[in-house]
């Protein structure tokens, strides 16, 4: 067990965590006892993946900037991050739009199932609908307003507000890189050895990360809706995943093409990422981790993933923007309607803004969506259709947002000269304390 390869031990991990569920739902007890003797586990493993987030990008983002030693080099590079995480955005939620069309999995739903769900779900739906409506009351620059905290302490009290923490890390290298090297020596030895041991702590959680992930399955099953909801909505999950297995296959030809890295390194590298993400469902507590994969599996320097991948947590979300496509058409087939052409491009266009909106965590997909509904004038009632099936198709939509920053990370740091070789093999991780 021990030489194994942690993408292993982290699957295993996550298949007896179903099994256990699956047994112990047998019992009367089973599920009371999940619930207060398992599920704390994995609410603490994921707590301490979050714990570590905002201090990682603060430590990284300084010292990665610094490291630049010259602004034109940061506007470089985060010009093409930019553009490369719109383009795959566009890219996906385009995927998501013709495949939902071609396999129509709204007309395989009848009448009483629609009005079934509809009803059995519309308390849930209301919640997401306020949170929706706050977000809709700002004005045009409210997110741009948003970037800029008034006081960094308060902004780095909240993992939601990582692009803030962003905003002020770069503000603060760019700072550090304006003043004279012997003023600045200190202050960025300091923040060096911060980015080195707070790496040093993701090794120390990634020992627990087969347990974490046990306790997390288990308390998922025990806590999932019957087994009917899934089939009455199967060709919709279908979909889904099967637009998302698509980014998946595109993301390794555009590292193939642009890298030379070859798929089966890439996915091994990054594969521990890939498991977290569907574990905790949230890009933001897997960001330690796929930061880690990234530059010392991959070969990514430090100082282009530390800038690329937070953003990309935040505001990457090619996943979550192809489910938001597929998910609005589906309640539109659904409740009997016919969407233009001309409103399916502006689902593209609603879509993408949603999930660069969308937080990195569990369910923030769905909250957005309401907006991409309201757009297109779909119902919002019709939320209540796919709640059942949300959670397991956010932790595959999950998976891609983590792979798609991934790659585009890999796709900017080769752009720069910063793709190097690897720290670490993969088939032998080093995740010894
Ligand atoms: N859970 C997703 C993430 O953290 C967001 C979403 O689609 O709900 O990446």
């Amino acid at each position: 067990m021990k030489n194994l390869a942690l993408h292993w031990k982290i699957l295993i991990g996550m298949a007896l965590g179903v099994v256990f569920a699956l047994v112990m739902t047998n019992f009367d007890f089973g599920k009371e006892f999940i619930k207060d003797w398992i599920k704390p586990f994995g609410t603490i493993f994921i707590n301490s993946l979050k714990l570590i987030a905002i201090p990682l990008i603060l430590a990284a983002l300084i010292k990665g900037v610094s490291d630049l030693k010259d602004i034109s080099k940061l506007s470089k590079m985060g010009g093409r991050t930019i553009v490369i995480y719109i383009i795959t955005t566009v890219i996906a939620v385009s995927i998501g739009l013709v495949l939902v069309n071609i396999i129509k999995p709204g007309n395989s739903i009848s009448d009483k199932t629609r009005t079934e769900l509809v009803e059995g779900y519309s308390n849930n739906t209301a919640k997401y609908k306020e949170e929706a409506s706050k977000q809709k009351e700002s004005g045009p620059l409210q997110a741009l307003i948003d970037l800029v905290p008034q006081n960094i302490f308060s902004a780095a009290t909240s993992n939601r507000n990582m692009l803030q923490v962003i905003f002020f890390a770069v503000f603060f290298g760019i700072g550090l890189i304006l003043i004279p090297e012997e003023k600045g020596k200190t202050v960025k030895s300091f923040f060096d050895g911060l980015n080195e041991v707070i790496l040093k702590m993701v090794d120390l959680i990634m020992l627990a990360a087969p347990y974490g992930v046990f306790a997390l399955l288990a308390a998922l099953v025990a806590e999932s809706p019957s087994v009917d909801l899934f089939k009455a909505l199967a060709w919709y999950a279908l979909t889904v995943i099967l637009g998302l297995a698509l980014m998946i296959l595109i993301y390794n030809i555009l590292v193939f093409i642009f890298t030379k890295k070859s798929p089966s390194f890439f996915m091994k590298a990054i594969s521990p990422a890939q498991l977290l993400a569907f574990s905790t469902s949230s890009s933001a507590a897997t960001l330690p981790v796929t930061m880690e994969r990234v530059t010392e599996h991959i070969g990514v320097e430090e100082e282009v993933a530390s800038f690329v991948l937070p953003i990309g947590a935040t505001i990457n979300m090619d996943g979550t923007s192809l489910y938001q496509a597929v998910a609005a058409v589906f309640i539109a087939q659904a409740f009997g309607m016919d969407l233009s052409f001309g409103t399916q491009l502006g689902i593209i266009a609603t879509a993408t803004l949603a999930s660069i909106g969308s937080a990195a965590v569990p369910g923030a997909g769905m909250v957005m969506l309401v907006g991409v509904l309201g757009y297109a004038g779909i119902p919002e009632a019709g939320l209540a259709l796919i709640f059942a099936v949300d959670r397991p198709l956010d932790m595959c939509r999950t998976v891609v947002n983590v792979t798609g920053d991934a790659s585009v990370s890999m796709l900017v740091a080769s752009s720069v000269g910063k793709l190097g070789t690897p720290k670490q093999k993969n088939w032998d991780d080093n995740y010894e304390a």
